[in-house]
């Protein structure tokens, strides 16, 4: 039954789609790469078979999201996470509109749900934030104003200078699919994580020059994949909160789920040695002797 109600970015009324929050190309990935099947926090002992999809666009407004996100795709998403990717990738202006139309679908569908977890002091930013992106992406404004978009694409973390690091971090930097909508009363941001391509849209950012080498320009630029990047503070805490929960995930699987996941190694010995799990669990494995027991 075709759903029509009102677009979110043209405001139309229209037959809509289910939209990916997160683009389709990053749930393609996770299923080719993903030992044991995808799963979800809130649902460990299931596997999803797709991304999380909303009624959220016309067919013209997810046209418009596709053109920039093939290029995306094709020259930083797959070389990134196939391992074939240059130190440096130069990119045009689909950049910036496709980190838009990433952090606009997650405030949107974050609005839906949702949020009781935002101080009353951050709406009117928040709104500022929606009405200025969706006027970028609908061609009206030439550029988004102060809600910059920062990306990080992360490589492995092997020492850390900054405190205790969870012994699932690497997992979640390199695998987790996020998204989030973060706020206190003096900092907001929209938080997108799609393996290890990092996007934060800014809400509400007063110190912008705690941000080093993460900001998308509007026309060109390049994404250097050293991994030397200046973030707040706040992140580090943030990503070892979040790679905990990952570890959690694994330790309230039923008995019979795990079986599966042992039984999907055991099958795909070669190819699981050979990816990017195993890597990262390897080098969590390093990093905490107590787990290394276990
Ligand atoms: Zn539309």
């Amino acid at each position: 039954m075709p759903h029509v109600g009102e677009c979110a970015l043209c405001r139309e009324q229209r037959e809509l789609c289910c939209s990916h929050i997160l683009p389709k190309f990053v749930f393609r990935w996770k299923k080719k790469t993903a030992v044991g099947g995808i799963r979800q926090l809130s649902d460990p002992n299931r596997r999803i078979q797709d991304g999380w999809k909303e009624p959220l666009l016309c067919r013209e407004c997810e046209e418009r999201f596709q053109k920039v996100e093939t290029p995306f795709a094709e020259r930083v998403f797959v070389p990134v996470h196939y391992g074939t990717a240059p130190a440096i990738i130069p990119y045009e202006d689909w950049a910036l509109r496709f980190a838009v139309s990433v952090s606009w679908r997650v405030l949107v569908t974050s609005q839906r749900l949702g949020l009781g977890h935002v101080p009353a002091s951050q709406m009117a930013a928040i709104e500022k934030a929606e009405e200025a992106w969706r006027a970028f992406l609908l061609g009206h404004e030439p550029h988004p104003g102060p809600h910059e978009q920062h990306m990080l694409i992360v490589t492995m973390i092997d020492e850390s200078t900054m405190g205790k690091q969870s012994g699932h971090l690497n997992t979640y930097l390199y695998r987790a699919g996020q998204v989030d909508l973060l706020a206190n009363e003096h900092v907001a941001y929209t938080y997108a994580k799609m393996g290890r391509i990092h996007i934060v849209g800014f809400i509400d950012e007063r110190h912008r020059k705690k941000w080093k080498g993460t900001k998308i320009s509007l026309r060109r630029g390049r994404f250097d994949l050293s991994g030397r990047y200046g973030v707040p503070e706040w992140l580090w805490s943030y990503w070892n909160e979040k790679a905990e929960a990952v570890g959690n995930v694994h330790d309230q699987m039923s008995e019979r789920q795990r079986k599966v996941v042992r039984d999907t190694l055991k099958k795909n010995a070669v190819e699981f040695l050979g990816s990017e799990t195993w890597l990262a669990q390897q080098v969590d494995l390093g990093l905490d002797p107590d787990r290394a027991h276990n």
